[in-house]
């Protein structure tokens, strides 16, 4: 049968679009729906709004900071929330327009509208009147924030994706959740200037991190003047002039502006029609994929966030290369998801890559530890408390590094090159043979030579 496509891509975000692109470069005939803007949420509503928030946020610490090496008139400047919006949307639109560029340029046709199964290779595209047909589709629809279901007034709160856009800064935020985008917008919120209170159901924030990584981080929040709520559960909203109530548990009332829930984001599948196509989902709700992000129809993949394997940027766009080696270019691709770098961009910021010594004595049984907990210069000299944390996990039978992580500046930056070490499995001696830089923070990784053991396990031996 003739179709009208080789390759349909449903969602025009990281991973659909670097799909398309390298699909439509061998020749293909690729199209790609998108039923909001080009870039998807990295670059509408993710990474790179959220990036320069932080950026904006930040600048009140460094005027601060620049006290102590002798500037002054700091405490005259001020912060236009518009002025900054503006500009921000202004770079947004510019990305998403160079997205939509190299997909036409690549040879990919463009719909802007919602696309949705009629049968296996036919979709609809909504609004249009019109349907199509593909010989292989993929679908790359992403995720969206979740609101919680069993909160009364929970529809008075916001998500990430409303916090882009408010038109006002307000002066008090109540923000729930403890994973990556409450921590991150606790910190752009309370940077520039709003009463920021934290509200985690957990005992620490940042689950799933590193237990040195999760305390750092808390303390570190803290000296800001974080206000962070742990072990608190919302009972219900209610709206007050000006504002809203919060009734969390023990009878604790918070009251703010606003409400935003950072409580995790759900697989974007609602509307697709995939049981006109029989794509399955897995128990998470998610698109279940294999190791090519083959569904359970042959001709169907699915890449990225709506797969709900690591909810990343990067982690997209190689899905989406891989699928497009593995099709098109005849050399069969899998992503490898072990030993991914990520940061939590929050102020300051960690990054990490490779196993938690947790996960690292469950797997190995023992590990050695290297950690050093250090003031930067940059901030010391001006006389700020800030500590900077460095940690290596260390297999002791053959001693390759199989974990670090760092809190403090630059820590982003600092482990995706980290991450080459580890995911090239070099060895601790190797680290170590490499020769410091020097003054730098990122120096203490290859100096550290004494093992860690935490006082509990050393109270156990
Ligand atoms: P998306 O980028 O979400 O793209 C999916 C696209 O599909 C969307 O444009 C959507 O409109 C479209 N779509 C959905 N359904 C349909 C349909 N039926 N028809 C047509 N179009 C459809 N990751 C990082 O690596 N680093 C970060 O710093 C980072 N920060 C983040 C900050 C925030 C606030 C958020 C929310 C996420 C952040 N992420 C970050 C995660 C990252 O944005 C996602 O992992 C990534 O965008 C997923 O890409 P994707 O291609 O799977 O989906
Ligand atoms: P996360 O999964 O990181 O965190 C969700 C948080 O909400 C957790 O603390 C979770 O608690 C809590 N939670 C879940 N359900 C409820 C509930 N019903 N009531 C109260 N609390 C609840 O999700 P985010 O929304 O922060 O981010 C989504 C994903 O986007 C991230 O996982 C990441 O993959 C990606 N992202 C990446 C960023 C980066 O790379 N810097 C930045 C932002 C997002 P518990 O821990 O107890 O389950």
């Amino acid at each position: 049968m003739a179709y009208d496509y080789d390759l349909f891509v449903i969602g025009a975000g990281s991973g659909g679009v670097r799909a398309a692109r390298l699909a439509a470069m061998t020749g293909a005939r690729v199209a790609v729906a998108e039923e909001s803007r080009v870039g998807g949420t990295c670059v509408i509503r993710g990474c790179v709004p959220k990036k320069l928030m932080v950026y904006a946020s930040n600048f009140a610490r460094e005027f601060e900071l620049a006290k102590g090496y002798g500037w002054s008139g700091c405490e005259d400047l001020s912060f236009s929330w518009p002025t900054f919006l503006d500009q921000k949307d202004r770079e947004i639109a510019r990305l998403s327009g160079a997205y939509t560029a190299n997909l036409k340029k690549a040879g990919a046709d463009l719909f802007t509208t919602k696309a949705r199964f009629v049968d296996p290779h036919t979709l609809e595209l909504v609004g249009m009147d019109k349907t199509v047909t593909a010989e292989r589709i993929l679908i790359a629809t992403g995720g969206r924030p979740r609101l919680p279901d069993d909160v009364p007034g929970a529809e008075f709160g916001i998500t990430s994706d409303e916090a882009f856009h408010l038109p006002e800064l307000p002066k008090s935020i109540l923000i729930v959740g403890g994973g990556y985008i409450a921590v991150e917008f606790g910190c752009i919120f309370h940077g520039l200037g709003v009463d920021v209170t934290l509200a985690y159901r957990g005992s620490n924030l940042l689950r799933g991190f590193d237990e040195d990584v999760r305390s750092h981080v808390a303390g570190e929040l803290a000296k800001r003047g974080l206000k962070v709520a742990l072990a608190c559960q919302h009972e219900r909203i209610e709206k007050i002039e000006g504002g809203f109530r919060s009734h969390l548990t023990d009878s604790m009332v918070v009251e703010a502006e606003q409400v935003m829930f950072a409580v995790g984001r759900e697989p974007h599948v609602k509307g697709l029609g995939l049981e006109a196509a029989g794509v399955e989902l897995n128990g998470k709700g998610a698109v279940a994929v294999d190791d090519f992000s083959q569904t359970n129809v042959p001709h169907i993949f699915a890449v990225g966030d709506v797969t709900d394997r690591v909810n990343l940027t990067p982690v997209a766009i190689r899905e989406g290369a891989a699928f497009a080696q593995t099709v098109y270019y005849d050399r069969p691709t899998r992503f490898d998801h072990a030993d991914i770098p990520t940061a939590v961009f929050s102020q300051p910021p960690a990054g990490v890559v490779g196993l938690t010594e947790a996960e690292a004595r469950h797997k190995l049984g023992r590990v050695d530890v290297y950690r050093t907990t250090f003031r930067a210069m940059k901030t010391a000299f001006a006389g700020d408390d800030e500590q900077t944390l460095m940690k290596l996990v260390v297999c002791p039978h053959g001693g390759k590094v199989v974990g670090c992580h760092i809190v403090g500046p630059d820590a982003p930056e600092m482990i995706q090159l980290a991450a080459i070490a580890v995911k090239a499995g070099l060895t601790k001696a190797q680290w170590d043979a490499t020769c410091a830089l020097h003054p730098s923070a990122a120096e203490e990784l290859v100096t550290m030579h004494e093992t860690y053991t935490p006082a509990e396990l050393i109270a156990a031996e």
